[in-house]
């Protein structure tokens, strides 16, 4: 990113010429295998775009390569009818494309969680979460594959407009319909994003992740414009529900050491599961959470999954599964139609895992993802709506 001479803005602020990462060495990341990539419309309309993909293609050479230079990335069909089968499929594919209207304000309703806006340089990941509450959704239903947007240098300009537009700090989440970081070894966008964010005098970036690529975060300035925060659960919850993803051991040692590069480091618990032993293993696990990571905030939910994503979740592990088996079916009659646990059980959870964090941190922030304004009252928390994706 460099300053485009000396122009400014209206509000006299130097503009930013932004391109795609181009001075980095790509490597293979962990946890995903790529058997096909395709090439869709836009993907490489530039020479920029184009040297950019195929360096990335350049470390699959046994991947078969399918160009659909004339078709959006929306519009592929993996023709494969079952979709459990074509989830399978999805995960070992790597789609190159534009997204339009990537940056948008979500629409949340029926919840307390506060509307924000999010952007999408990525779409779904390669991990395997037997709860993922993408799985439902329609473009991942019919087309569960891997995807990097090479626009991200417009949708920063978009940010950029938005945020000034606004007139005050407002945070731009990435995290809602993929996994931010899983894939920063191959497109290197964290080096364009946290720059970016850092000289920005309004917008701020907050991200979720499981990944545990965090080597080049350490070495970019961040001007604590940055929020990093994971997705955790125990390693026994882990271990049981989210495949293919990198330990929960690992990521606590990567939150450390961002944290220590001074990042505002946060921790999403969700979903909390309730196997045998729950209540210990969250004690315990809460604890240590926090002895080992100075967090700002730690934000808690049980699980919140439409009808499609809770279908595959069944077709993974049966229907008595330690999620299933805790659904209270008359949730998703009320509110925003998400499935949840029966109040009481989120309640208890909740309140469990407050109070051992409070022994240890009685300053830490702390809130709940996607809950109805009478359990947010249960747990006795304030400020329902400063929460993991907002400031
Ligand atoms: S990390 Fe998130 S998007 Fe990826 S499989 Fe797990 S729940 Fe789904």
């Amino acid at each position: 990113m460099r300053p485009i001479g000396r122009q400014v803005d209206l509000f006299g602020e130097p503009l930013f010429r932004l391109s795609l990462p181009a001075d980095y060495e790509p490597f293979r990341p962990a946890y995903f295998e790529v058997s096909r990539i395709y090439l869709t419309k836009g993907s490489v309309a530039t020479p920029e775009r184009r040297r950019f993909v195929e360096r990335i293609c350049g470390l699959y050479p046994e991947a078969e390569v399918r160009e659909c230079l004339d078709t959006p990335h929306s519009r592929i069909e993996l023709h494969e009818r079952d979709e459990l089968a074509r989830h399978q499929l999805g995960k070992h594919i790597l789609v190159f494309g534009e997204l339009q209207a990537a940056v948008r304000f979500s629409q949340e309703a029926g919840n307390v969680c506060p509307n924000y806006w999010h952007f999408s340089p990525y779409g779904f990941c390669p991990y395997d979460c037997k709860y993922c509450y993408l799985g439902g959704t329609i473009g991942v239903k019919f087309f569960p594959a891997v995807k990097i947007y090479v626009n991200l240098p417009e949708m920063l300009t978009e940010i950029d407009r938005i945020a000034r537009r606004r007139q005050r700090p407002t945070a731009f989440y990435l995290g809602k319909l993929q996994d931010p970081l899983a894939l920063d070894s191959l497109t290197a966008y964290s080096t364009l994003m946290v720059p970016f964010f850092a000289a920005h005098p309004l917008a701020r970036l907050t991200l979720l992740t499981k990944s545990t690529h965090v080597d080049r975060l350490l070495e970019l300035e961040h001007q604590g414009h940055t929020i990093l925060s994971w997705s955790v659960n125990p390693p026994e919850v882990s271990a049981a529900f989210e495949g293919n993803a990198p330990s929960v051991d690992d990521r606590l040692e990567a939150m450390r050491r961002v944290a220590q590069r001074g990042y505002p480091v946060r921790a999403v618990m969700m979903p909390i599961i309730p196997i045998q032993g729950w209540e210990d293993i969250y004690t315990a696990f809460t604890q240590r959470l926090i002895e080992t990571v100075p967090l700002q905030r730690l934000t808690l939910g049980g699980i919140c999954i439409y009808r499609g994503a809770r279908a595959l979740m069944e077709r993974k592990m049966g229907p008595d599964n330690a999620i299933s088996v805790h659904i209270d079916n008359d949730t998703s009659q009320i509110g925003d139609g998400r499935a949840r646990y029966s109040p009481q059980l989120r309640n208890t959870a909740y309140t469990l895992i407050i109070e051992a964090a409070q022994r240890l941190r009685p300053d830490l922030e702390l809130a709940l993802c996607l809950e109805e304004k009478a359990v947010w009252q249960s747990t006795g928390l304030r400020r329902p709506g400063r929460c993991n994706c907002v400031l």
